[in-house]
């Protein structure tokens, strides 16, 4: 409960309108979550500014608004209005930040709770919470939410702070070097809680060391008299220890514990009696999973007899305790399996706990689910090869999810789990879809689940992959975390730079499907992925469309085909292109099949085949009526000749004859039947020496979708898989999705008066006073700049022209039209935004280009994400 005389008192701040409400239930600072009865904190954010949101807020009931005086300043006098009609009070500071700490800091002095914080790499949350739970057995005991652990979150939560609390209970959490220490000075604890250190978060710190002292704040913060509870078996918190200090060690020590258990009930162990501060052993068990969780309940009770709890009394309490979402928490999942969802966050440690406490539960299969782990700076490559490593000894299976946790399915596999038992993904829906058809076809038994343990850092989003997995998923908005509507929206992987691609694997997923379907399930399907997957990042697409239906890949070049290898791909893949002869021993030893028109290539490339002692993979290329690379169909004795050439030709073997179309995306598909009749005929002279290869191949995307007498053994759609249209003329079927949005922020607006010249050669000049945004992308983007340009980009839905040329890494647009343009607002150059959209075909319309050259011609300096 906030009280208006408290927090302007607290925080000097002026009330601009008086309200009806003196009393609020709590603050919020996302009006999207507002209940009615809150107060409103506006509060400026690196991606938005809460002061955009005041009306929304008004409007879902705030019974008041702390904001900021200049923004409310610069206000239309409209909402200032509006604002003064919905009377509510309305206080105004100078910082809505610190004023939120002014106002934590005196609210705890009035109501002078004893303060217990809590810190460390791992089990914070469970920590606070199990304290909590145990204190709130005896005493009226308040808890920081979930983890509001930071220095706007703490207040954020401290609003429901109230006079008849003996404790709080609070997270403080650590990015950035001096946080812990700041906190501290904000709630000065009487009760100083360090769970462990482990690397975490460590790309702001440099070194575990610098870290671990940032954790050890929390014990010099302490102010004389105080505690400090700790981890007596934590190597790396002992050194933290300063006994000259006047205040107490109280440490805990896990490793006393024993006859640790660990069951779907939950964990539980003795512990000795002068451990328990009691005459007898006792026994203490929890409903949280895992055996690390020991360490859980030890801090619980230590902290818990320091408050004068008796030990049967901390007893009764701990098995109050249950685990929170997103930490090792289970839920019915499909098949009849169980979830242990674990995807709150994680870091190594973590990892390692929710492992072993996977292996420990009863279970069928166990199957692990990855995603990456972010924030561990230099130690990211290892950290995620050492959890592979150990991955074997807890799995069955190993499913990942994105580029880092690929390199734990790589190591799992080197140390020896079966490659079919490791399945390495790119998207949420390919990770489920492999955890389903494991569990579907190895139903569990009655009496004993198949268990799935999903794991990744918030940014992976990994509930997204536990909610397609739940039983019941109409229960994912309790069950599950970040399922506020503001999670929702959030794309959390930041780019690294304000002007990005977003990749929509799903659509990439679901074209790939529609065209095995179109196909059928004798026909192969090949996808291309040169040109960086038409600039859509060739690694994450390879990994999706063999998810989901293509079971080869295509290529341009050799160079093109080595990063596929090099992060584990093993799918066929044909490089289209010219390889030359002094490239054919890397096109081997990347096992790659190789398309050959002349016989000097071909030696060449048996040549390579014998000095490696391998054999190489070939695909005869026709030229049917392309005039590009190719043997032309008319010499038929000399395709002919070529083929069994290379049939005797040692070290090679003859896979595919292949023709590319020039014009299937026409309506038109006379030349394209002639340039097939064309092909037909070579076949059949194959046909009758007996020089068919197995894999006969002519279709891209239009003709796969028009010309199905064409599929034969294999097609190569490229665009399609994209979600673009092949032609203006033929378009895709519905149910192909874009898979592509470019996106940039606004870098500044400001207003420009009449007659003044825009960028390089003042080709424009403004007729009128103009407000103008700059957007940081430019034509080294791809981001065209002559002979046309883009003309206009989308900001808040609507169409911002571009003013005079576009510069190497900027441009600037027209928004004199939409005023509430500020910085960092987004932009979109392809895609949609609200209702709005302007598409890859659009754009290629005003550049008089094909649409999949205007996405393939986005440079790789622009950062993908998905
Ligand atoms: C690019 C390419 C394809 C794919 O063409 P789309 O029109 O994008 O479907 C197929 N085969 C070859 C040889 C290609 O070069």
């Amino acid at each position: 409960m906030i009280y208006l005389e408290h927090l302007l008192e607290a925080t000097g701040g002026s009330l601009r309108y008086p309200g009806k409400q003196t009393r609020f239930a709590a603050f919020s600072h996302d009006s999207r979550q507002l209940i009615p009865g809150e107060l409103f904190v506006a509060v400026r954010g690196e991606r938005s500014d809460g002061h955009n949101y005041i009306l929304d807020a008004t409007r879902r009931g705030a019974a008041g608004l702390l904001i900021e005086a200049a923004a409310f300043n610069a206000l239309s006098s409209e909402v200032q209005s509006e604002l003064e009609q919905a009377s509510l009070a309305t206080i105004l500071v100078a910082d809505t930040r610190l004023a939120l700490q002014d106002y934590a800091r005196a609210i705890l002095q009035r109501w002078h709770p004893t303060v217990i914080a809590v810190t460390g790499s791992v089990g914070k949350t469970s920590t606070k919470e199990a304290i909590a739970t145990v204190l709130a057995s005896n005493f009226a005991t308040f808890r920081s939410w979930q983890n509001y652990n930071d220095l706007l979150g703490l207040p954020l939560s401290l609003g429901k702070l109230e006079e008849r609390h003996e404790y709080a209970v609070l997270e403080l959490g650590c990015d950035h070097p001096g946080e812990i220490a700041a906190l501290c000075r904000l709630v000065q604890p009487h009760i100083g809680v360090l769970t462990n250190v482990s690397p975490t978060l460590l790309q702001y710190f440099g070194s575990l060391e610098n870290f671990a002292a940032e954790l050890g704040t929390l014990f010099t913060s302490l102010a004389d008299g105080s505690y400090a509870v700790f981890n007596q078996y934590d190597d790396l918190t002992r050194p933290l220890i300063d006994s000259t200090r006047r205040i107490t060690f109280l440490p805990f020590a896990p490793s006393q514990a024993y006859n640790v258990k660990v069951s779907w009930e939950g964990v539980s162990c003795e512990i000795p009696p002068e451990a328990a501060g009691a005459s007898k052993p006792l026994t203490l068990n929890s409903r949280l999973l895992g055996a690390h969780h020991v360490s859980t309940m030890l801090a619980a009770y230590t902290v818990a007899r320091r408050c004068g709890l008796q030990p049967e009394e901390i007893q009764a309490a701990l098995t109050q305790v249950t685990p929170l979402p997103g930490r090792l928490n289970p839920l019915p999942g499909v098949y009849g399996s169980q979830i242990l969802d674990d995807t709150h966050n994680a870091q190594p440690a973590s990892a390692l706990a929710g492992l072993s406490a996977l292996k420990a539960l009863p279970a069928g299969l166990r199957i692990a689910i990855l995603g990456d782990m972010h924030g561990l700076g230099s130690y990211e490559e290892n950290a995620h090869r050492q959890l592979g490593q150990a991955a074997v000894r807890y799995v069955d299976y190993l499913i990942t999810r994105g580029e880092r946790a690929a390199i734990s399915a790589e190591a799992a596999r080197q140390a020896g789990l079966a490659p079919r038992h490791v399945i390495v993904t790119s998207s949420h829906e390919d990770a489920a879809r492999a955890a389903r058809s494991i569990l579907e076809t190895h139903q569990a038994s009655a009496n004993v689940s198949n268990v799935v343990w999903l794991k990744g850092s918030e940014e992976m989003r990994m509930e997204r992959v536990a909610e397609l997995l739940l039983a019941q998923p109409a229960d994912a908005p309790e069950q599950l975390v970040r399922q506020t509507p503001g999670w929702k929206q959030i794309v959390v992987t930041r780019p690294e730079r304000p002007t990005w691609l977003e990749i929509d694997l799903s659509a990439i997923a679901s074209n790939t499907r529609k065209v095995k379907d179109v196909v059928g399930p004798k026909v192969r399907v090949l996808a291309s992925l040169k040109a960086d997957a038409y600039g859509h990042g060739a690694l994450k697409v390879a990994r999706t469309v063999l998810q989901n239906g293509a079971s080869m890949l295509g290529v341009a070049t050799v160079s093109e085909a080595s990063p596929l290898r090099e992060a584990g791909i093993s799918a066929p893949i044909l490089v289209f292109g010219y390889v030359p002869s002094w490239q054919m021993r890397e096109a081997l030893r990347l096992d790659l099949a190789v398309t050959l028109y002349a016989s000097s290539s071909a030696q060449a490339l048996s040549r390579a085949a014998l000095a490696l002692h391998k054999t190489a993979r070939v695909h005869v290329k026709v030229d049917s009526g392309m005039g590009r690379l190719g043997i032309r169909s008319e010499q038929l004795d000399e395709i002919v000749g070529f083929v069994r050439e290379i049939k005797e030709l040692p070290g090679l073997e003859l896979e595919g004859l292949y023709t590319h179309f020039a014009v299937a995306d026409m309506l038109d598909l006379t030349l394209t039947r002639r340039q097939l009749s064309r092909f037909q005929q070579v076949l059949s002279a194959l046909e009758e020496q007996g020089l068919r290869p197995p894999i006969v191949h002519a279709c891209n995307s239009a003709a796969t979708l028009s010309l199905p007498e064409a599929h034969f053994d294999m097609v190569r759609p490229g665009i399609a898989i994209y979600g673009l249209d092949p032609s203006p003329e033929v378009r895709l079927p519905e149910g192909f999705r874009a898979a592509l949005s470019f996106k940039t922020q606004v870098s500044q607006v400001k207003w420009v008066p009449a007659g003044e010249g825009i960028s390089y050669g003042y080709t424009y000049i403004t007729e009128r006073p103009t407000l103008v945004a700059i957007l940081p992308v430019g034509y080294a983007d791809g981001f065209r700049r002559a002979p046309t340009n883009w003309g206009s980009v989308l900001i808040h839905g609507q169409e911002a022209p571009i003013l005079g040329r576009v510069c190497m890494d900027q441009c600037i647009v027209d928004v004199t039209h939409i005023p509430q343009t500020r910085m960092g607002d987004e932009v979109v150059l392809i895609g949609r935004q609200g209702e709005a959209r302007l598409s890859a075909e659009q754009v290629a319309e005003r550049l008089g280009t094909s649409n999949c050259e205007v996405v393939a011609e986005i440079l790789a300096r622009v950062p993908r994400v998905d």
